[in-house]
Order: structure tokens, then sequence, then C-alpha cells
């Protein structure tokens, strides 16, 4: 059993050089068994909160619980709790059969033969039984990163935590224990908390990603329901790769015009999307559209086309990665290998109105995807799933 539970859970460090807001009221539920990710960029609060949930960081306030118990105050060794770390932090001079079995020595009274028998069974499951009697120094990075996880397996613990385990790997490897980690996890299934920087690493992954900025929870979902219906500008820009085409716009009747120098561009909405739009009451909007929702617009309806300047063609084999410059604005095009225009070339594209995101351009908050109402305030989703869990 590991179902986790965080209730309004702050960390404030205070020292000489001021305060810092960490990790700001996080209301977050995590189910026995599921995978999340925390996701978000350097310095959003990813590493305190898993290390709080660890015990190796206090809690300023709130209530962090295991399986409905809370464990706020609880010593790490008693949180049946094991956590991979980025720097694999093994020791050198024992064999890889020792580092397996050192913490099981320490904080169990299992047998010498059954603990052998978990870390011979853990090191075959991890493909590292023919390593056991050799020393960390002696093996690839992959490897070391096969023994640190297989370390924490083979306690059997609640929970697994793991932070940012596959940075030190090369883009090849890390995707292959990318792979490999989620293997495990579906064999297991014991709950699994893990936290990167990396968008696509969190997207191929989790069961349900947590979006972190600034301390504090953006929006929670599979990861699907994030990357289709991003809560905020934060996470709609955050989320995707190449990312996501922003304009600023002012709703005019059923037009959303362009601001700015160009601003005879506008694009006309139905009724229903402007229905949306003029219930929120707000007048000034983003629009988000991502790269793979452009299209070429040379039969498009005029006022909903964007002109632009090719500046850069990336090919990366599946797709073509076109990046215009209309308006003084960069607007990618996620475009099929055939699209292969020349760099100085104009070229016309549109996008449909099921495509569009709207955000409000003061708070950040989507007011729209597509045709379909947004799901409300980014702070109200996360408060909504604690309260459903
Ligand atoms: P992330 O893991 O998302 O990169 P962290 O959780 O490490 O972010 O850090 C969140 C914030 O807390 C950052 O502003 C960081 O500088 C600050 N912070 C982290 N650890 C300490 C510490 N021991 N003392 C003071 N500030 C810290």
């Amino acid at each position: 059993m590991g179902a986790i539970d965080f209730d309004s859970v702050t960390k404030v460090y205070d020292d000489s050089s001021g305060t810092v807001v960490a990790v700001e009221e996080l209301d977050l539920s995590v189910e026995d068994g599921e995978f999340l990710v925390f996701v978000g960029p350097s310095g959003c609060g990813k590493s305190t909160t898993l290390r709080m949930l660890a015990g190796l960081e206090t809690v300023t306030d709130g209530t962090i619980r295991i399986d409905g118990e809370a464990i706020t105050d609880k010593a790490p060794k008693d949180r049946d709790i094991a956590m991979v770390f980025q720097s694999y932090a093994l020791y050198p001079h024992k064999t890889v059969r020792d580092n397996m079995a050192y913490g099981l020595k320490l904080s169990t009274d299992l047998t010498d033969e059954e603990i052998d028998r978990r870390v011979t069974e853990t090191a075959e499951m991890m493909g590292i039984g023919d390593l056991l009697d050799k020393k960390p120094g002696s093996l690839s990075g992959g490897q070391q990163q096969r023994v640190a996880t297989g370390r924490a397996i083979v306690r059997e613990p609640a929970v697994f935590l793991f932070d940012e385990p596959l940075s030190n790997l090369d883009a090849k490897l890390r995707k292959h224990m990318r792979t490999e980690l989620a293997q495990i996890h579906n064999e297991l299934r014991i709950t699994t908390i893990y936290v990167t920087h990396d968008q696509e690493e969190a997207m191929t992954l989790a069961d349900r990603i947590a979006v972190l900025n600034g301390g504090e929870l953006q929006q929670v979902g599979p990861p699907k329901q994030v990357y289709a219906r991003p809560a905020n500008h934060f996470v709609a820009d955050f989320i995707g790769s190449p990312s996501m085409n922003f304009v600023d716009v002012t709703l005019d009747g059923q037009h959303l015009r362009l601001d700015g120098p160009d601003d005879d561009w506008s694009y006309e909405v139905s009724d229903g999307l402007a229905e949306i739009v003029a219930d929120a009451g707000v007048t000034e909007y983003i629009i988000g559209v991502r790269p793979e929702d452009v299209r070429l617009g040379d039969d498009a309806p005029a006022g909903k086309t964007v002109e632009g300047t090719v500046e850069v063609v990336e090919v990366v084999g599946s797709d073509n990665f076109i990046y215009l410059e209309s308006g003084g604005q960069e607007f990618r095009y996620r475009a099929p290998t055939e699209v292969e225009p020349a760099v100085g070339e104009t070229l016309t594209v549109t996008f449909d109105e099921d495509h569009i995101h709207l955000f409000d351009r003061d708070s950040g908050e989507a007011v729209a995807h597509g045709t379909s109402e947004a799901d409300g305030s980014s702070r109200a989703v996360s408060r909504s799933v604690t309260a459903e869990d």
C-alpha cells in the first residue's frame, strides 16, 4: 500500500540570503500504485517536495500522509520509502551485491539467505545478474543506474521516489532506461513519484503529471489531458515540443484581432466560441496553437490565415519543423515532410478553431480549448482533484 496525500504542504527556506517559499500550499493525492511525475523548470520546488516526502527536509506547514497516516514528523527510515537519486549514491568500495543488500541488512531482520535471494532475483530482473561481484567504478553509467534502481526495488518499499534519475545518461540510453522503468512499474505496481525537468520524459512515463511553477501546483492530470487542455498559459508553454504558438489578440465582436503593428489580421470565430469568450468577461487574450495543428492555408478563408517568411526548416525525419516570422513574432509549424519551403519564401498557413486555445492575458488562465469551455481556474482544477480523492 502506498497512497500519498499532500495536505496544504508548504516549505519555506530561511537563510542569510533571505526567505524562499520553495513549495506553497501543495494539495495533491497520489493513488496506491500510481506513477506520478512532478515536472517543471529548475527551481520550481520539485526536489523539495520529494525530499519532504522522503523526510530529508522538514515541512514548514501542512501534512503529508501515507495510507492515511501522517508521516510528517517520522524519521526517514520509518517511512517505508526508497529513493533513487541523480547521483546514484553507490558505495564505491562495496560490490554491486553488497550495495544492493546493505539497506536490507541495516533496516530489516531478514536472514542472509533471504537477502541474497532478493538481491539475486532483483539483479536478474534489472539485467545486472552478471555484475553482482563488480564494484561501481567498473560499471557504465547505465549499469550504475540499474544498480541504484535495483537497490531501491530490493527493499520492496511502499513508495519509490526518483529524483532526475536519468539525467546523467546520454539521450539514447535515457530513452531506453525510461522504457525499462515503465516496465518495472507495470510489473511491481508500487506507487512511484518521479521528478524531472524534461517534459517529454514526464509525458512518456506518467499515469498523471503534476506541473509545478514557482512552488505552486499548476495542473495535475493524465499526460494527454494536460497536453490537450492545459489549465493555463504556463502549462501550455511548458508542455510540448516545439512549444505552442502564442499570439496576443483582443476580442472584437466575433473577431479575435491581432494586437500589434500588423493589426489588420483578425480571426473570425463561431457563435459558440464567441459566446464562451464573451461570458468570460475578458477582452484581452492570448491565442495558443500547437505547431502540429497548423496546416498550409492556401485554400483557407481570408482572415483565417497567417502569412510568414520561412526562417528555418528543421528536418527531423518524421516531420519538418518550419519556423516562420510573422508580424515580428515566430510562428512554428510542424509540417509533413513533403512541405519543404526554401528559407526566405513566404508561406500561408492556417489553423482550425477546434485547435485554438484561448488564455486570459491578464491571469494566464485558460478560457477555451477549441470550441469548449476550459475547466476552470488551474488552482481550482488541482484542488478539485484532491477533493474527489
Ligand atoms: P527544483 O527541484 O524544481 O529544481 P528545488 O526544490 O531544488 O527546485 O528548489 C526550490 C526553491 O527552493 C529554489 O528557489 C531553491 O533555490 C530553493 N532552495 C532549495 N533548497 C534550498 C536550501 N537548502 N536553502 C535555501 N533555499 C533552497
